[in-house]
């Protein structure tokens, strides 16, 4: 394992490295001490995608390497551009040009404004250096961290396929694109197509029907930036989105794993397993 404290962690495989790569972006729990954010701590939390990577920690086991970021994801979110950013959250002026969201619109862009609830994130603006901050300690060195692994492992192999690791509220919030919604128990996000090639898609949405679980495909989530920069299947690139309903392992008030955690942890190591036959069967020059 490599990590950089507090940034990110890297999983790296115990057995014959295959070209699979998950990532999990929003599981970080280690909380900056110049986040000062005024939202209750509990509010803040309901924003990671909390036991994610743990959930997904035996993929190594199969050849696979899993990347994890440490820090939380309402401090700065690695799954948006560098532009996704809201210009009245800031006490100064921003020198780049800045293109927000909807994500933004909706208060969840590079940087949070609010959290679960619309409860407001700060009671303060944030600095233009606090903000470059943010992006040169954090955000950019897990993106350095994600693109070298997924770089090499299209270099050694001809081909890669990336899984980006997500949870979600069994109910769309109040800034989500379906508030009050109850949710199926996975959604696959591969940008309406654009970022896998289609089989590896529809590979797993079927293996998880086949286990029983309900999913859906591209609603309400589609994949933001990560599966955006990774996702070039013209180029053997193949990125795609997984969410999972939080309520099938953990209470999602208090955040600690339910009874429904072993089991869902039992599932996704066969749909990795799945998976990893899968990246074999299709790599060049692979003989098994
Ligand atoms: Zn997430």
């Amino acid at each position: 394992m490599s990590a950089v404290d507090g940034v990110w962690r890297r999983h790296d495989p115990t057995v014959e490295a295959i070209p699979l790569v998950f990532d999990s972006p929003h599981s970080g729990e280690i909380y900056p001490v110049d986040f000062r954010h005024s939202a209750a701590r509990n509010l803040v939390r309901q924003a990671e995608d909390t036991h994610v990577a743990r959930l997904w920690s035996h993929v190594t086991a199969l050849g696979a390497t899993l990347i994890e970021a440490q820090f939380p994801r309402a401090y700065i979110d690695p799954n948006r551009s560098l532009a996704d950013i809201d210009p009245a959250l800031l006490a100064d002026a921003w020198d780049e040009p800045l293109t927000p969201s909807r994500k933004t619109i909706q208060g969840i862009g590079l940087v949070w404004r609010v959290v679960s609830g619309g409860v407001p994130l700060y009671a303060r603006k944030l600095s233009a250096a606090e903000l470059r901050g943010r992006i040169d300690r954090y955000y950019a060195p897990y993106h350095a961290e994600l693109d070298a692994i997924i770089d090499a492992r299209h270099r050694r192999f001809g081909a890669v396929w990336h899984v980006d690791c997500h949870s979600m509220p069994a109910v769309g919030d109040v800034y989500a694109d379906d508030p009050g919604r109850e949710r199926c128990d996975f959604v696959i996000g591969d940008r309406d197509g654009t970022t896998c090639e289609a089989a590896f898609t529809r590979f797993i949405a079927d293996t998880l029907e086949a286990i029983g679980y309900s999913v859906a495909v591209n609603d309400p989530y589609k994949g933001v930036e990560i599966v955006r920069r990774h996702g070039r299947p013209e180029e053997s690139r193949h990125s795609v989105q997984i969410e999972i309903k939080r309520t099938l392992y953990m209470d999602e008030r208090t955040l600690a794993p339910n009874n429904g955690y072993a089991r869902l942890e039992r599932d996704l190591h066969n749909l990795a397993a799945r998976l990893a036959a899968y990246v074999r069967e299709r790599t060049p020059g692979s003989d098994r």
